[in-house]
């Protein structure tokens, strides 16, 4: 995960554009103006996103109540400074300029174009934004209070995931399963309400729908979205449906069913996003003994990328009041990195740890100072992730684990459960993605259609789970992203194409004649000089699409992801 939620920027906007006499003068003035605009929002906001940095980071560290009360606060403030209606107009009238061509220097009107998004987003009637506001926190806490009930006795989240991972038992498993969903029937007026709200929102600011206008303020759109959803369907189709044969056939031997009977109450993750736990070898125990922080530490410095100062300042084991999640934070775009983790002696937290390191190398560590202080981040929130998955899926290769000086006991059996967990990862993942990007897409163009069939219709279509007979529940509202993090999923799967298209970049260059999948990049500087000048230093003056070109010469597709899973 990475805290800042991105901005977005309009696209195709900075092309060259040949400039008569006449104009000169007046494009002139538009680079002025914008240049002084730009100065006068950094010198307002630099103490206000360091000061909001410092208290999420405070408050994650504590949980104490007065620092989450500092962090509201400082969000506050940078929203308020953002909602200003008199600097948006100046804004508006400088990326009108900017869309024109009128601002000739490059860089200070793509910076404009962010900046533009930016404040866009916050132009909301105070009115509306409070009502959204208000319900979102409604929906939130729904799903912080709700303990999924069986028998009269309440769960938590972490009881509901170890009966689906370890009981035999079928109806035991419904039950949960349905206990578990329950959250959606409470919390599904809400979320209706907020979906209207949103909407509402949305039309005031000229977008036909939120999914439209969410799109746009993150420089993707919904035609190309589906389109790129399309070429991954068809790609995925075929081995996806193999990986679940296999997947089903072993399931049904565990719990004496036909695999024609298997339920989605069977598959141990709630939705089926992630791989059953099915396959024997164990994958935590090369690292049960290992310093995962040093060979951290030493793989990155290996690659010329070292992290020695982001560790220095990270907050890496459990203890009290501390979030329990994982997360990265640039503080100030100066070079205060930081790393939250909750380290424990397995593999999950190998891969966590190689993740957020990822994210801490792509920041203003790597990007240079002389990027404008706007543009001084990644280029978009799936390129970010992108770099954080190529580098967390070293975590499950034997040839990375034993080059780094680990032990892999039983090397045929680790790689063979290795392999396959990674695979079917991929291909899960990617289904369970289709879902929720075609969901949500549909819901805000059509939210008075009948929302508990599409989720099931989808379900079966891309995941191949069957629907439960004669059920009829807002299934899709105990998914808390639908809620908390609208529009937003299909990026953690772009993310997953942008890391395998830059790795077949790097290894074309790098390695033009090695099997990619045995590709480590251990000890090799190279690397360390690739991310940095293909994909690090632009920052945000190019957009996700310009960097990705810059990055591997290609337009991004799922080519190369279809290559890693077919290996
Ligand atoms: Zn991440």
């Amino acid at each position: 995960m990475n805290r800042r939620t991105f901005v977005g920027a309009a696209a195709g906007a900075v092309s060259a554009v040949a400039l008569k006499d006449s104009t000169m003068f007046a494009n002139e003035a538009a680079t002025q103006r914008a240049k002084k605009f730009i100065a006068a929002h950094e010198t307002k906001f630099k103490p206000l996103d360091r000061r909001a940095g410092l208290a999420w980071w405070d408050a994650n560290i504590s949980g104490k109540d007065e620092d989450f009360a500092r962090k509201e606060e400082a969000q506050n403030a940078i929203d308020a400074a953002l909602a200003d209606a008199k600097t948006f107009a100046e804004l508006k009238e400088l990326r009108e300029a900017s869309t024109k061509g009128e601002i000739d220097d490059k860089v200070v009107a793509r910076n404009i174009d962010v900046l533009y998004l930016m404040y866009l987003e916050k132009q909301v009637e105070p009115d509306l934004l409070k009502k959204i506001v208000a319900k979102a926190n409604a929906v939130e806490k729904a799903f912080n209070v709700y303990r999924a009930n069986v028998d009269g006795k309440e769960m938590t989240d972490s009881e509901v995931r170890k009966v689906l991972k370890e009981s035999k038992d079928s109806k035991r498993r419904q039950a949960v399963w349905e206990a578990s969903k329950g959250v959606g029937a409470k919390v599904e007026e809400d979320l209706k309400e907020l979906v209207q709200l949103r909407n509402q929102a949305a039309t005031k600011l000229g977008y036909p729908n939120f999914h439209a206008m969410q799109l746009f303020l993150n420089e993707q759109n919904g035609d190309e979205l589906i389109k790129l959803f399309d070429d991954l369907d068809e790609l995925t189709r075929e081995p996806f449906h193999k990986a679940k044969e296999e997947i089903d056939g072993i399931l049904s031997g565990h719990y004496f069913v036909k695999t024609t009977e298997l339920m989605p109450w069977h598959y141990h993750d709630p939705f089926f996003q992630e791989s059953p736990a099915v396959f024997a070898a164990d994958l935590d125990a090369p690292y049960r003994s290992a310093d995962l922080l040093k060979l951290c530490r030493d793989f990155y410095a290996g690659v010329g990328l070292p992290i020695d100062d982001v560790i220095a300042r990270s907050d890496l084991y459990e203890k009290k009041g501390k979030s329990p999640h994982a997360f990265c934070t640039d503080i100030d775009r100066e070079g205060d990195v930081r790393v939250l983790a909750n380290i424990v002696n397995n593999e999950m937290w190998m891969a966590t740890m190689l993740h957020e390191l990822g994210h801490a190398v792509y920041s203003s560590k790597n990007i240079p100072q002389s990027v404008p202080y706007v543009l001084r981040g990644e280029a978009h929130i799936l390129t970010t992730e992108g770099v954080a998955m190529q580098f967390e899926r070293f975590s499950k290769s034997r040839a990375w684990i034993e080059k780094m000086g680990l032990a892999v006991e039983n090397p045929k059996a680790f790689d063979e459960s290795a392999k396959k967990v990674q695979r079917n990862q991929l291909l899960i993942f990617s289904r369970w993605c289709q879902v929720m990007l075609r969901f949500e897409k549909s819901m805000y163009e059509n939210p008075k259609q009948d929302l508990n069939r599409l989720w099931w219709d989808l379900v079966e279509r891309y995941q191949e789970l069957k629907r439960p007979g004669g059920r009829n529940a807002p299934d899709y509202g105990s998914k808390i992203h639908i809620c908390s993090a609208p529009v937003y999923y299909h990026n953690y799967m772009m993310g997953q194409l942008f890391a395998s298209q830059v790795h077949h970049a790097l290894c074309a260059e790098l390695y033009p004649n090695v099997d990619r999948n045995s590709v480590t990049y251990i000890g090799d500087k190279r690397v360390g000089e690739f991310m940095k000048k293909k994909v690090f230093a632009p920052g945000c003056t190019l957009d996700w699409r310009g960097l990705t070109r810059h990055a591997t010469g290609e337009d991004l597709t799922p080519k190369s992801f279809a290559a890693d899973f077919r290996a």
